[in-house]
């Protein structure tokens, strides 16, 4: 058994892994990834933020790489969705009057846009081994040393690292070694069914590229346009409905669309891709969850390995692709010998889990809207009564700066979004019973009058105050947004 050693290992070439390794490389440190598959290679995940595509695909250098590749540009999303019988669209721009350079994401088919960040990882000095299926980590004490791993010809290899990156996503066989459980949601527990179509129906002009989410009796499905004529189509069923994907598969996803007219209509002229890698019908279920430890020593989760919360709204990838940024940050910044590891690791972990808990409520209030008319987008579209609606901004805050990273904005709506901070103060102090959840919540009132400030400091530049901890005590990012600083107030 032969055995190297690098500063970092990571296991798995998703977003998640290519990102970290890429950023940590990027410091010039020796990063070794090990991935299963040979790329490209399928995976779900299509509809990206421009957090994704504006942030960190910035920071790592693919912006016009991903310009290149021509994906479908997503303005925003466009809902049949809550009690309202009529589809009703909101835009990353504030107004559609208003589009400011960021203000989009793509829809990717993911084996292509995954291998781009893999060839850039490649690119950036990290060592990357294709068809290297991790096995286990090695262990010293109270330490993770490094890696177990079978290579193509099936011969094993260790190698060790002072830092092991489990990158390997839903599928992950190293989570549990990082300590504590992967704890499954009560609430979203959900089934997916999903597969492709040719020639399906677009959305008009500008949003022909958006993501379409239409609400029916057994759930949810998901219309995202992958080209011109490809169509992601995705059933989400309630778990209580479950039943319906037993059996044929192919009879129970038609049965499902069928009972979805403004989908059935979309489908009419279209044709099911039954060959090649889009041909397969595939189920997913069991996908929310939150592992209760992030990191250990030695050892850090990225990625779904770590947690992930539901389809809706796309927050996979941003999720996957935020963390890893927060993960190189703490490791770049140990490797320079400018923190101890327990407090960029803890750093690490306070803001991920803050912008999961974000996500979380915000996907829980957004799942009873389904439910319930006077639920808080209707309220809050009430409270000011200009063309921007809080709705709006709030999406752009979760699409994109929710995490109040400056790194991850560069968007053109500052004024509107400390407006909405205003307005979200005034209703939060209104408490006038008919509050949902998501407002209650002091996370995500904090989370989006931070999002205003960082968006604010976004247009202002170099004029805009220093950025201010998250935490309290914390730690704040360099300004090229690659390691944590001390804050000196
Ligand atoms: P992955 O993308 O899963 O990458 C992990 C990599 O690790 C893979 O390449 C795998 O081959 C490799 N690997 C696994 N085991 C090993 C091993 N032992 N050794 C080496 N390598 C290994 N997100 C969105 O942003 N938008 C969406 O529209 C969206 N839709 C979704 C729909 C459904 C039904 C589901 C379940 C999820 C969806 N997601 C979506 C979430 C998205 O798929 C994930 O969050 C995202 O892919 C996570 O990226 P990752 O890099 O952590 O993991």
């Amino acid at each position: 058994m032969s055995e190297e050693t690098f500063d970092v290992v990571v296991a798995g070439g998703g977003p998640a892994g290519s990102t970290l390794a890429s950023l940590v490389a990027m410091q010039g440190h020796r990063v070794l990834l090990l991935e299963k598959e040979v790329f490209p290679r399928y995976q779900i995940g299509e509809s990206l933020l421009p957090s994704t595509v504006h942030g960190v695909c910035k920071m790592l250098g693919v912006t016009e790489e991903l310009a290149a590749a021509k994906f479908p540009v997503k303005r925003g999303g466009t809902f049949r969705w809550g009690a309202r019988p009529e589809p009703w669209t909101f835009s990353f721009a504030v107004s559609p009057r208003m589009t400011g350079p960021t203000s989009f994401a793509y829809q990717v088919e993911r084996s292509r846009f995954d291998e781009i960040l893999l060839n850039n990882a490649k690119r950036k000095g990290v060592t990357v081994r294709e068809g290297c299926s991790v096995t286990e980590v090695v262990e010293e004490g109270e330490r993770v040393t490094g890696l177990r791993y079978t290579d193509p010809e099936g011969v094993e290899h260790q190698v060790g690292a002072r830092f092991v990156i489990d990158a390997s996503g839903n599928k992950s066989r190293l989570h549990s070694s990082v300590g504590g459980t992967r704890d499954y949601s009560e609430f979203f527990r959900n089934l997916a069914l999903f597969g492709y179509f040719e020639n399906g129906k677009r959305l008009p002009e500008p949003y022909s590229g958006n993501i379409l989410s239409v609400a029916f009796d057994s759930g949810w499905i998901w219309y995202i346009p992958l080209s011109d004529t490809l169509t992601s189509v995705g059933v989400v069923v309630r778990r209580e409905m479950s039943e319906k994907i037993q059996g044929d598969r192919e009879e129970a996803y038609k049965a499902l669309i069928a009972e979805c007219p403004l989908i059935t209509e979309y489908l009419s002229d279209a044709r099911r891709v039954t060959t090649g890698d889009y041909g397969e019908l595939r189920v997913r279920k069991d996908y929310s969850y939150r592992q209760t430890a992030f990191w250990r020593p030695g050892m850090i989760l990225v990625g779904d390995a770590a947690c992930f919360v539901d389809p809706v709204f796309s927050s996979g990838v941003h999720l996957a692709t935020y963390s890893a940024l927060l993960a190189a940050r703490s490791i770049n910044s140990i490797l320079a010998g400018d923190l101890d590891e327990d407090t960029a690791l803890n750093e690490f972990e306070a803001r991920y889990r803050r912008e999961y808990g974000v996500f979380y409520e915000f996907l829980v209030a957004f799942y009873q809207m389904n439910q319930n008319e006077e639920s808080y987008f209707w309220h809050a579209k009430q409270v000011t009564k200009n063309e921007h609606t809080e709705f709006e901004s709030f999406v752009e805050l979760v699409g994109g700066v929710s995490s109040g990273e400056s790194a991850l904005v560069a968007s053109r709506i500052a004024e509107h979004s400390a407006e909405f901070a205003g307005a979200v103060d005034r209703m939060a102090a209104a408490d006038d019973g008919d509050m949902v959840p998501l407002f209650k919540s002091q996370v995500v009132k904090q989370v989006m009058q931070e999002g205003g400030q960082v968006q604010m400091r976004a247009v202002l530049g170099e004029d805009a105050a220093p950025e201010e901890p998250v935490f309290p005590g914390g730690l704040v990012s360099s300004p090229d947004g690659m390691k944590w600083l001390p804050y000196r107030g």
